[in-house]
């Protein structure tokens, strides 16, 4: 049958069907998806950042913890404090003094700034004499009006080739209390770039220390210091100076296309910010393979679907067909299927002229079959009769169950004459079939009326011509055929 007969919309069907498919998996594939990244950042931005950030401190704490108690040691010292109480005569005890503080604690430097003299002593003699007026001695004058004990700086070492230093000025007094100057180590760095280093390598994460101006001072390469200014980096810039004044806190910030989280936490100890940071998109990059996996499965079960659908529907529509084109007891086609057949080969005849002619079988005496052999018999014969008719045609005929007993054949390329030894051929093998019926052999003869299509007239017409010549057929004995050869009656 023809597409334009389907029963089903078999497509808007299947086409439906993947949208709803696909929009249904496309959301809740991206919502987990949305929702784990969610997470992930907060887990990020919450947990892991911050205890990173605490881990590095208490351990810089714990590095430091020594070193002040060292200094402490020596500006609580009763030979340095006696040794200036003397009048810091033999420069060379003080040296030796420092020297040996130095390499006992493997410390970087070792010093000592008299506030009568104004000396600045290491372990290998008087450096220099600081001033009020020079800046790089600024420290000292700082140091000098302290209110605490100590404090803890970091300052290029004047007396290591300015190397980068944490410096603990421990300030020391005389035993009434008196002012004598200030005392204490140099650590270097090496430390603490080592602490980074293994900090970014176990977590991959970006640590750097940053000051008050928003500078990077120190980072976790090996590399010499590069001194970055934040407020001239990408995504950073807009939000350094809220960060500087919450000293600690979660931010995050979009640069070089990713997003980056970040976490601050001011140390006092050194009056710098450490900056422990982490691109996101590292931290996704599972997720976004989950999330790519599952649009492929759902994309392979929204195609199975619909592969499966698309069978089942097919068959279905060709069994639908089947039962509403044929005949249930014969398997013939019934007379809506020939409907649909005429209307397709009129319109091939209309395009390309043929004849066609048309049999009407009419089997004689059926009743009489059914009434002596029952019903069922009836039926048998019916089908034996049809099986005669198939296997008298050419693929190109229609055979049709026209109604109870009846049967038309359209004779496609077929003339009046042919069409009437085909018709006789076909009465005579109906004739002659035996037709073995549980354990008889009936005798099932058929009248036929032919006619052949004119040029002028309906297929109605003809087909009621086919009907007059069977009329005729029956009237003059039955178990003949009749040939209506005049034109149809108007009607
Ligand atoms: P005629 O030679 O004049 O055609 O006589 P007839 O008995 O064949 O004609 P009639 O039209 O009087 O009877 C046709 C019978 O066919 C009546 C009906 O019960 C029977 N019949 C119609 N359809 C079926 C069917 O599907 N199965 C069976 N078993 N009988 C059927
Ligand atoms: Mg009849
Ligand atoms: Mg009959």
């Amino acid at each position: 049958m023809t597409s334009s007969h389907r029963i089903f919309h078999g497509r808007r069907l299947l086409v439906l069907l993947s949208i709803l498919l696909s929009l249904g998996f496309f959301a809740t594939t991206l919502g987990s998806y949305l929702v784990s990244k969610d997470a992930i950042r907060e887990a990020i931005l919450g947990r892991e950042l911050p205890l990173a950030s605490s881990n590095i401190y208490v351990e810089l704490q714990k590095d430091l913890v020594q070193p002040v108690v060292i200094s402490s040691t020596m500006a609580h010292d009763t030979f340095l404090r006696d040794w200036v109480l003397r009048g810091e005569r033999d420069v060379s005890e003080m040296n030796r003094y420092l020297q040996e503080v130095k390499t006992r604690h493997g410390a970087f430097s070792s010093f000592f700034v008299s506030d009568r003299s104004l000396s600045y002593y290491t372990g290998g003699g008087v450096l220099k004499k600081v001033s009020p007026t020079e800046p790089r001695d600024a420290w000292y004058y700082r140091v000098r009006d302290l209110k605490e004990d100590y404090e803890i700086n970091v300052d290029p070492d004047l007396a290591n080739q300015d190397a980068l230093t944490i410096f603990i000025n421990y300030r020391a007094f005389d035993f009434e209390g008196n002012y004598l100057g200030a005392t204490g180590i140099g650590l270097t760095m090496d430390a603490m770039y080592r602490r980074i280093k293994e900090y970014q390598q176990r977590y991959q994460r970006t640590i750097y220390f940053v000051n008050h101006q928003g500078r990077v001072v120190l980072r976790g390469q090996n590399a010499p210091l590069q001194v970055d200014d934040l407020r001239t980096s990408p995504g950073l810039r807009d939000i350094i100076d809220q960060i500087l004044e919450a000293k600690s806190g979660g931010y995050q910030y979009e640069a070089n296309g990713t997003n980056h989280l970040l976490n601050v936490h001011y140390i006092p100890e050194l009056k710098w910010y450490l900056f422990v940071e982490k691109d996101e998109s590292e931290a996704l990059v599972k997720i976004r393979q989950t999330l790519y996996i599952n649009l492929g499965i759902c994309l392979v079960i929204t195609l199975i679907v619909l592969m499966l659908t698309n069978l089942s529907l097919a068959r279905y529509q060709r069994r639908i067909e089947d039962m509403a084109s044929t005949d249930k007891l014969t398997g013939m086609l019934n007379r809506q299927a020939f409907t649909i057949l005429m209307d397709k080969l009129m319109a091939d005849c209309a395009r390309s002229p043929r004849p066609l002619s048309i049999l009407m079988i009419d089997l004689d005496h059926f009743k009489r079959i059914n009434d002596q052999h029952g019903h069922a018999v009836g039926d048998q014969v019916l089908c034996l009769v049809a099986d005669v008719l198939q296997q008298s045609l050419r693929k190109s005929d229609v055979a049709v169950r026209w109604g109870g007993e009846e049967f038309l054949v359209v004779l496609n390329n077929c003339a009046l004459d042919e069409a009437g030894l085909i018709a006789e051929k076909i009465r005579e093998r109906i004739a002659r079939a035996p037709l073995a019926v549980a354990d008889k052999v009936l005798v099932v003869e058929a009248s036929v009326g032919v006619s052949q299509l004119r040029p002028d007239e309906t297929l109605d017409q003809a087909i009621q011509r086919a009907d007059g010549g069977l009329y005729q057929a029956k009237r003059s004995g039955r178990n003949q055929v009749g040939v209506f050869a005049e034109v149809a009656p108007s009607i």
